[in-house]
């Protein structure tokens, strides 16, 4: 995966917490009631509807609680082109939210829709979010109160340390894509419909699935869709070995490897979230061959995969 190099990059949609230290949080702090566990850390969906923040007062978009104070002067100043998404690796993932928006604020004005940015916060360690506080374990997740993203990249090294998964910035793209996945899914109502918590066709999964169809809609836009109105695309290419490492990291986030292999090594259905292995990558790539998001029809299958 390659970066235009002459394409500007806008760090506003990225808000940096790292440097604020502490994150304002002590211990460990548990997001999604009893299902959380080693299924919960990963691309863990936060729907308070499933109880999975009990209580948890929205803060407006934008808020941080004190501790966490936003400072993107070295990420603005780092971060300026494609050519410095080549070659640090937070330009990168500055660049590549600015790709998967810009091709959602396309898609929705194209059904007459206005896609609202969604930034996404990065943090170390633990964040106060609009659905409750969360630690680094929880992995990255999407808060549907405030409408914001939530990482701390360190995840990207646990994916392949612990997951073993092969990463590439392109598997960290599909991670982030599926986050974004959940901010269209927010602001379409789509979370709305999920009243099953879990199990092997709940809405949960359902809703997971999508989400990972939405970034493979979106990887099959990545090298056309401009950065901004009328611009050049910020992705120059993307390779089948970038797609691969995807599908890679698809196939070791799935409820059923999760369990057998970081789990206890037994198999619940019940138990699943996000779906299996197999189903992840193949709704990524049913997304990825369509590049059509009305193909992500999650809730009206009766064939998941
Ligand atoms: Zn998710």
């Amino acid at each position: 995966m390659e970066f235009n190099e002459d394409v500007s990059l806008d760090t506003s949609q990225v808000q940096d917490m790292r440097g604020s230290g502490g994150g304002g949080i002590g211990g460990r702090v548990a997001l999604g009631g009893g299902g959380l566990g080693i299924v919960g850390a990963i691309l863990y969906f936060v729907l308070s509807q499933l109880g999975g923040v009990g209580g948890g007062v929205p803060l407006s978009t934008g808020d941080v609680s004190s501790g966490e104070q936003v400072n993107n002067s070295e990420l603005a100043s780092e971060c300026k082109t494609g050519k410095d998404a080549n070659t640090n690796h937070d330009c990168a993932v500055v660049a590549v939210i600015n790709s998967i928006q810009g091709y959602w604020e396309d898609q929705f004005a194209r059904s007459n829709l206005t896609y609202e940015q969604a930034p996404t916060n990065f943090f170390r360690g633990g964040v106060s979010t609009g659905c409750g506080s969360a630690t680094s374990d929880v992995g990255p997740f999407y808060c549907p109160a405030d409408s914001e993203v939530y990482i701390d990249l360190s995840f990207f090294q646990e994916l392949t340390s612990r997951f073993g998964t092969q990463g590439g910035t392109f598997a960290e793209a599909y991670v982030l894509a599926h986050e974004y996945g959940h901010h269209v899914q927010n602001q379409l109502g789509t979370s709305n419909r999920v009243r099953e918590g879990s199990g092997p066709t709940s809405d949960s999964v359902r809703l997971e699935l999508q989400a990972d169809c939405y970034a493979g809609v979106w990887a099959n836009h990545a090298t056309t869709t401009p950065a901004s109105k009328g611009g050049k695309p910020l992705i120059r290419t993307i390779t089948e070995a970038d797609i691969a490492s995807a599908l890679d990291t698809a196939s070791k986030i799935g409820d059923d490897y999760i369990q057998r292999e970081l789990g206890g090594g037994r198999v619940d259905e019940s138990q699943f979230t996000h779906g299996t292995s197999a189903q992840r990558e193949r709704w990524f790539r049913t997304g990825y061959e369509s590049g059509d998001p009305n193909s992500c029809n999650t809730f009206d299958t009766n064939n998941l995969g």
